[in-house]
């Protein structure tokens, strides 16, 4: 037998082994992995390797935008905004004076009948959110004149949108600042006119049955796929004063600042625990 011969027989005969351990692993038609003879877990209820604990649901991934187009979002996203209408959308409970051209949709001129900040329909608790926008081009104004938008996470914590590149302003009103809280580690602003995304996880505040804090609102950032904020917990005293109208869920809002900064492929997935 030759050597190539050789490995070819090795690589076989680990393949059939592999596939009659694989075949084990099923019997009766049930799933048999795992372990149950092995330490448990800190919280007492699953064993390391626990052949019983739950699958994670699956999920088909998106695809990726590109300058031209919007990518697709996962299988289990609400999707808040595709590109055609604004039918999941509000301003004051009414619809949207704002505008939907080639794809995205645009904070409307000053004075426009519903224009102002919108706001959507579903509310949503913890989740993951992906927001893609465009500063105006060619570029308008300066510091937070230029290219302001934001991201209203339950229409009250702003993940800042700003024209932040070569604009200079106050560190913690920078483009994917948690607004007059944190900056952003870094600057990862792209010029004005070109698609840029936020991709952001929110951890919502929980509330003691008194209606004290119990656990700040959390938020991780990343501003074009570089990360930006890194679990930060929401400063204090204005949410606090606000608890006595506090709901566990809230909307996504983006702000209309007076500056057309577009936006497209908007969604959000839920996030519930993991068992
Ligand atoms: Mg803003």
């Amino acid at each position: 037998m030759t050597r190539s011969r050789s490995s070819l027989f090795v690589a076989a005969a680990l393949a059939v082994a592999g596939f009659s351990m694989a075949a084990r692993a099923w019997q009766d038609g049930k799933p048999k992995v795992g372990f149950q003879d092995t330490p448990m877990l800190p919280g007492g209820k699953w064993h390391v390797h626990d052949g019983t604990r739950p699958q994670p649901p699956v999920v088909t991934p998106g695809t990726p935008s590109n300058p031209e187009a919007p990518g697709k979002a996962p299988s289990d996203a609400v999707v808040l905004f595709d590109g055609k209408d604004l039918s999941r959308w509000q301003v004051d409970g009414k619809p949207p004076g704002w505008k939907v051209e080639d794809g995205a949709m645009v904070v409307p001129p000053g004075g426009t009948p519903n224009g102002g900040t919108i706001t959507s329909k579903d509310e949503f608790g913890d989740c993951q959110i992906h927001v893609e926008f465009a500063t105006p081009d060619p570029p308008k104004g300066t510091n937070q004149g230029r290219g302001n938008s934001g991201v209203l996470i339950m229409g009250r914590y702003e993940f800042q949108i700003l024209d932040s590149f070569e604009n200079p302003t106050y560190a913690d009103g920078h483009a994917s600042a948690v607004y007059g809280q944190y900056p952003p580690q870094v600057n990862a602003s792209r010029p004005p006119g070109r698609w840029q995304t936020y991709d952001i996880i929110f951890t919502a505040p929980r509330f003691k049955a008194d209606g004290s804090l119990e656990s700040p609102a959390y938020i991780t950032g990343l501003h074009n796929g570089v990360l930006v904020q890194d679990h930060v917990a929401l400063l204090g005293p204005m949410t606090y004063r606000a608890l006595a109208k506090y709901s566990p869920h809230g909307p996504i809002a983006f702000q209309d600042h007076g500056n057309p900064v577009r936006y497209r492929n908007v969604w959000v997935r839920e996030l519930k625990p993991v068992e």
